[in-house]
């Protein structure tokens, strides 16, 4: 037996409890792994409060990551005691995901943990410093360069945001932040962020193109964010599109794309091929250090989880909050 959490719907309606499961309840897989510590993303916080239908399939454990150890493998790629990484593929969502000591998924999901990082850095940076990764090369393969100009973070008290703010400062760029919590500029200079600005000035209805100001922005946020962002990107420049904290909707026109040949890069984390994945962690790897993780990240244990994704949703958690599994 083991903890988990899980997510039930039935007569009784939609909850999600600590249950003790039984690893004979695992769902099909060919590797089991012993979970070290997962992480609470903006969609675990969905699933877990059940305010958007992010869940597929019941019951769920939830946890769209996890790092772990290998405890059996019916796989010639992993064997018994390999340090394991997995995000996204649906995990926390169709299949069980990392929210429970034990998981069982495919072989073909996993990655090795990069070898200079360790099981708390890989969950504090987890899906949500992953996607800022996969932001950033969207930027870079579009010809963005720390010589263009300077890169707008939108959420930037967030996961991906701080990530983003992060690892954007340390190659160089230029990063202006903008956030609806301008108190914590503190906190986002320390990531590296030269400038922090009220997401008021981008979250209402704007003009179809404004100041050219932006080479390139990495917007976690949607909505008249995205459309402003893209409104007031240089000719040329590159907007990395991930997120939806402040909407899925995009009211914007496309005088951005066809008046100054602005790029809209669409950044999916959870399909993303496997080549990626371990280009973008090893990437990571390289870039931080154990002090920026423990500006950004703070962990918890499982019995807190539920109201911690309350917060999340609310809006009042900063930067990345990390699961302990074991
Ligand atoms: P967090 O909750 O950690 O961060 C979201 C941030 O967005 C908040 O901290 C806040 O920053 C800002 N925000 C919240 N509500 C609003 C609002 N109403 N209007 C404007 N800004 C708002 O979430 P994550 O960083 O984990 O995820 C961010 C987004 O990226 C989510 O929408 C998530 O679904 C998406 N995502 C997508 C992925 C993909 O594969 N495409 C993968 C990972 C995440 P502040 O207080 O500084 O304003």
């Amino acid at each position: 037996m083991f903890n988990g959490l899980l997510i039930e719907k039935d007569d009784q309606g939609y909850r999600a409890s600590l249950q003790q499961l039984d690893k004979a309840q695992l769902p099909e897989g060919d590797v089991t792994v012993k979970v070290q510590y997962s992480s609470i993303n903006y969609k675990d916080g969905l699933a877990i409060t059940g305010k958007s239908p992010v869940v597929r399939q019941f019951p769920m454990v939830p946890g769209i990551d996890f790092v772990g150890v290998v405890e059996h493998s019916e796989s010639d790629k992993w064997q018994v005691g390999d340090k394991v990484l997995l995000n996204g593929f649906g995990v926390g969502e169709t299949h069980w995901g990392g929210l429970a000591q034990y998981a069982k998924v495919k072989s073909d999901w996993l990655i090795a943990l990069p070898e200079s990082m360790d099981g708390f850095s890989a969950m504090a940076v987890g899906t949500a410093g992953y996607t800022a990764m996969l932001c950033v090369m969207a930027l870079e393969s579009n010809g963005v360069t720390p010589a263009k100009g300077p890169i707008l973070v939108t959420g930037a008290n967030g996961g991906v945001g701080s990530f983003a703010i992060a690892m954007l400062a340390k190659l160089g760029f230029d990063v202006v932040a903008s956030t609806g919590r301008v108190d914590q500029a503190a906190y986002l200079s320390e990531l590296g962020a030269s400038e922090v600005i009220d997401r008021n000035t981008l979250s209402e209805p704007g003009r179809p193109l404004a100041k050219e100001r932006w080479a390139g922005v990495v917007d976690s946020v949607g909505s008249h964010t995205l459309a402003n962002a893209c409104a007031s990107t240089q000719y040329g420049g590159t907007v990395a599109a991930c997120g939806l904290a402040q909407g899925f909707d995009l009211p914007a026109t496309v005088m951005p794309f066809i008046l100054r040949g602005v790029n809209l890069a669409g950044v999916d984390s959870v399909m993303r091929p496997i080549a990626d994945r371990e280009i973008a962690w090893n990437r990571i790897a390289d870039l931080i250090d154990a002090e920026l993780i423990s500006k950004i990240a703070t962990e918890i244990s499982l019995d807190k989880v539920i109201e911690t994704a309350d917060a999340l949703l609310a809006g009042t958690v900063q930067g990345r909050v990390v699961v302990k599994l074991d």
